[in-house]
């Protein structure tokens, strides 16, 4: 039996139990946090990260993935706070998250060197502490796979080869980078059962993501309640043509929720809300209407779900 790296250590993988594959407890720009430390409020955002964290875990989650990387604010003993305090498990990962921006420091460094910093985050621990990653990121956004976004795709795929460690890869489908992105880590020779293409949700073109599939990837259905990128009522209709399609076991659900973003002023959330462009995002949304919904459907029986929600994310973080 395997194990995976948690904030709080090392976990058998059938301790992992139902997950959430793709949430964050907390999303900032790391910059302007440690620029600006007093336009934020440590407290609030805590308390924010506790109250998403228990409302999963009222509905059975154990386990929360948590992909923050580079330029998100990652901060592992913020991370480790919310899983003691909430007894729900917590997975970090290591990588870089921009969509071209690269600091000189890994401009004029190449790729192995920023694959080391990977590795060394993934082998001795992350920020100084001795927790480990269990999974790389990486991301391509509107301005596709630019040179920077190649380069670090090549170095998380290297650090993939190298330490065995899973994948999990933001894409955009409208600008089409899912296919790129799969080329880019066989090309380095990742076995694709530990690839995770996040945010193939956002569009309802099956074919492109059943595509993805026939790649031998994961594709992520994760942002549910992000209404802006795709309603739920064409997310649902994808999903479930994918679960007849008989992909069950290569889709993870979750619903990219930020328990605290910094993207915006606070008065947005309230604005987008009305404005229809979130609707009742949060760390349960799945449990309270995906899951549901795709019953409803037909599309999902307690088997679909166990392999989805229990199965799926289990196989992907131990492949
Ligand atoms: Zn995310």
């Amino acid at each position: 039996m395997g194990t995976v790296e948690t904030v709080q250590g090392a976990v058998a993988e059938d301790e992992l139990g139902l997950v959430l594959v793709h949430e964050h407890v907390r999303f900032r720009d790391e910059a302007v946090a440690a620029e600006w430390p007093g336009r934020y409020d440590e407290q609030l955002e805590l308390d924010a990260a506790l109250v998403a964290v228990r409302a999963a875990k009222e509905h059975g989650v154990r386990t929360i993935v948590d992909p923050t990387a580079m330029f998100g604010g990652r901060d592992v003993r913020f991370m480790k706070r919310v899983a003691e305090e909430t007894g729900v498990q917590i997975v970090a990962c290591t990588g870089i998250y921009s969509y071209d921006y690269l600091p000189h420091y890994f401009e004029n460094r190449d790729v192995d060197v920023m694959a080391d910093h990977f590795v060394e985050d993934i082998e001795v621990g992350i920020q100084g502490t001795d927790i480990k990653a269990a999974f790389l990121k990486c991301a391509a956004d509107a301005a596709g796979v630019t040179e920077h976004v190649e380069k670090i795709h090549r170095a998380v795929a290297r650090a993939s080869v190298q330490t065995g460690a899973p994948i999990m890869a933001h894409s955009m489908p409208a600008v089409v980078t899912g296919p790129r992105q799969v080329e880019i880590f066989a090309e380095e020779g990742v076995d694709p059962a530990k690839v995770q293409i996040a945010h193939c949700g956002d569009t309802d073109d099956v074919a492109y993501i059943e595509g993805l599939i026939e790649r031998g990837v994961y594709v992520g259905l994760d942002r549910y309640g992000l209404e802006m990128y795709l309603p739920m009522d064409k997310r649902n209709a994808t999903a479930a043509e994918l679960l007849r399609r008989g992909y069950a076991e290569r889709l993870l659900i979750s619903q990219d929720f930020c328990a605290t973003i910094d993207w915006f002023p606070p008065e947005a959330a309230e604005v987008f809300e009305t404005a229809g462009a979130i609707r009742n995002w949060s760390m349960t949304l799945v449990f309270e209407e995906v899951v549901p919904a795709l019953r409803e459907l037909g599309a999902l029986d307690d088997a679909g779900f166990n392999t989805i929600f229990v199965e799926n994310p289990r196989r992907w973080l131990t492949a």
